[in-house]
């Protein structure tokens, strides 16, 4: 069993004022589970990776793989390879010296070191190349190499850290796919880290979003973007974000300029008659209205993105000036400085957080 925990893991930097890099971190990743941490730059994730390899102390809480604890084994003992931004390949030696050499220094034995980097090339469709030095490829093949690498260790979990951001745009959605066909045949626990929300709910089982060292919630990709715990979650996960705004609550729901929008009754009750609500709207359930339609917000319209088969519609409110994205049909996008209405589509599509914690209600 791989299975990996934290238990109240917690990374404390030492300087002029002590930074909590990963606070009291409680994670289990199942056994062959894809889990994805993701969060912007700074919020501990790198940091939370290396604690699991060894390569970071743990200052409080303890680590976990499988039944063991590792909190304090050292990097070679946890059985566990890991895969960097930087490739960092031995330029003198051949695509196949570099996926064997760890295991040559575990002086496992020549014929089976050549056949496990035979296997591992045929996964990664690198047989051909397996003669060359690193300088005679692409950077997709160098980072395929880089897969090779840790595959060949047969560890009991991999540790990814953005291994795909150097390179270009399609690629990366290419070896995304591929990364994430290779782990279900492998079958092996992997902890993958991204600053890239879609990379991270295109790739993992469940995703756990980091903030300040902090996690702030771990769920499936769907769970995450239908009910993020918290506003920093709604803002964070979902292209173009969430539209996010603190309004007034009166007893017939939050007023967004001079409409009210519907708050369901048990929600409304969870807030516990606060003054302010924040209220959260996603770009696509906001729908545009013929300027008739009794209780529809009118919006300056700023900028539209025109995406092919959608558009982007960034525009202001006509009385408070917040800013509004609604994602509308592309075939009809309104111009630059025209007045649009739109309406929620359901009054069950609106998010609600606490203004004051940012917590979900209800
Ligand atoms: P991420 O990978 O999410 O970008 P990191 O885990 O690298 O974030 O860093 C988390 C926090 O810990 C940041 O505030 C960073 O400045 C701090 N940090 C990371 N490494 C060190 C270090 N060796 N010494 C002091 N602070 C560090
Ligand atoms: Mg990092």
């Amino acid at each position: 069993m791989s299975r990996v925990t934290y238990h109240d893991a917690a990374r404390v930097f030492t300087g002029n004022s002590p930074v909590r890099a990963v606070d009291n971190l409680r994670l289990t990743v199942d056994d062959g589970e894809f889990l994805v941490l993701v969060g912007p730059s700074g919020s501990g994730k790198s940091t939370a990776l290396r604690m699991l390899a060894g390569l970071e102390e743990i200052d409080e809480g303890s680590v976990h793989i499988g039944d063991t604890d590792v909190t304090s084994m050292p990097p070679k003992s946890r059985d566990i390879a890991m895969v960097f931004q930087s490739y960092a390949l031995y330029p003198h030696m051949t695509v196949a010296e570099n996926m064997g050499f760890a295991l040559k220094l575990r002086r496992i034995p020549k014929q089976d070191v050549r056949q496990r980097v035979a296997e591992a090339a045929e996964l990664l469709d690198l047989t051909e190349y397996l003669d060359r030095k690193p300088r005679a490829l692409s950077g997709g093949q160098r980072q395929r190499v880089a897969m090779g690498r840790a595959i060949v260790r047969e560890p009991s979990v991999f540790l990814m850290d953005e291994p795909l951001s150097n390179l270009d745009a399609k690629l990366r959605v290419e070896t995304r796919a591929n990364i994430a066909a290779l782990q279900r045949r492998l079958g092996t626990t992997t902890i993958y880290v991204t600053h890239d929300q879609t990379e991270a709910m295109t790739m993992g089982h469940r995703v756990a979003v980091l903030a300040d060292g902090v996690l702030q919630q771990c769920d499936t990709p769907r769970e995450l973007y239908e009910r993020p715990a918290n506003a920093f979650v709604a803002g964070f996960i979902g292209s173009p974000a969430m539209n996010l705004e603190t309004v007034p609550l009166t007893a017939e729901g939050a007023r967004l300029d001079e409409v009210t929008l519907p708050i369901p009754r048990g929600a409304m009750d969870s807030l516990g008659g606060g003054s302010e609500v924040t209220v959260g709207i996603r770009p696509e359930s906001l729908r545009l209205v013929s300027d008739e339609q009794p209780d529809s917000l009118a919006l300056h319209v700023e900028l539209v993105e025109e995406l092919g088969a959608d558009c982007l519609i960034h525009g202001r409110t006509a009385v408070d000036g917040k800013r509004l994205i609604v994602r509308a049909d592309g075939r009809r996008p309104p111009a630059l400085g025209d007045t649009v209405h739109v309406v929620v589509r359901d009054p069950e599509e609106i998010h609600l957080f606490d203004a004051g914690s940012g917590n979900r209600t209800a």
